[in-house]
């Protein structure tokens, strides 16, 4: 079966969030997109619920922790996002519920974003191959806190110095998820995404795996997913909107 064509997601807004799991989640498919906006000069900031501590098998939490909040900063600025807020949360069990939603719809109401982007939070990434626990609870709370940030009754106790609600959010994007149903051209980008990736140097490290070649592993997916939309390369999202109507 041929995959359907992607349509190009909207492009006409200034601020961003993207929220996920783990530091290397948005340079694992995303983060070519994350360039080709900031280029264009929209203000992209990056919220990690975990700091990924438990991600380097011969590491010690407390050792990679460091390490790997360094490794994303440093991967954040190659695609011109300047700021990255760690929440802290602990690494691979994340549980989804009321305080993750709450600790996210803080982010949100804080950065007033016009678009959240999180990671693919559908049980699979296509194949038979599960989603990891983490990725699953952010990207629902994520959903979920961007309607909580909006209500004044809502985690009404952070409403405190000027921090007011925001109900600003258009739209919320699962990069990288099974059902996507748009996408974005990063032909002009797609190295700056490569070297993205690459800044996780003692994660990829870590992982063991044999000759990985991050060009490579990208275009394995940035390719396809270029094809259905007439380009080189490309990044998919799930869309879902908020507002009715839309
Ligand atoms: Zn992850």
């Amino acid at each position: 079966m041929k995959p359907l064509p992607l349509e190009p997601v909207d492009e006409n807004w200034d601020r961003a969030l993207v929220v996920v799991a783990h530091p290397d989640d948005v340079e694992f498919g995303a983060a070519a997109a994350i360039a080709r906006w900031t280029d264009q000069g929209k203000t992209v900031v990056y919220c990690m619920v975990t700091s990924g501590e438990a991600g380097i098998d011969g590491m010690t939490p407390d050792e990679a922790r460091d390490v790997r909040i360094g490794e994303q900063i440093e991967s954040g600025k190659v695609v011109g996002v300047e700021a990255v807020e760690f929440l802290g949360l602990p690494d691979g069990i994340i549980e989804y519920g009321v305080p993750l939603r709450r600790a996210i719809a803080e982010v949100v109401r804080n950065h007033r974003p016009e678009i959240v982007i999180t990671n693919n939070f559908r049980e699979t990434w296509g194949g038979s191959m599960p989603n990891q626990s983490d990725h699953i609870a952010v990207g629902k709370a994520t959903l979920d806190a961007v309607r909580d940030a909006g209500n004044r009754w809502i985690f009404s106790e952070q409403l405190t110095g000027g921090l007011e609600p925001w109900g600003g959010v258009t739209q919320v994007w699962a990069a990288g998820s099974p059902d996507g149903t748009h996408g974005v051209d990063t032909t002009e980008t797609f190295d700056r995404g490569v070297e993205s990736l690459m800044a996780h140097k003692a994660y990829i490290d870590g992982l063991g795996w044999e000759n990985f070649d991050p060009a490579e592993f990208l275009e394995g997916m940035s390719r396809p997913t270029g094809s259905r939309m007439g380009v080189t390369h490309a990044a998919s999202f799930e869309v879902f909107k908020l507002a009715w109507g839309e």
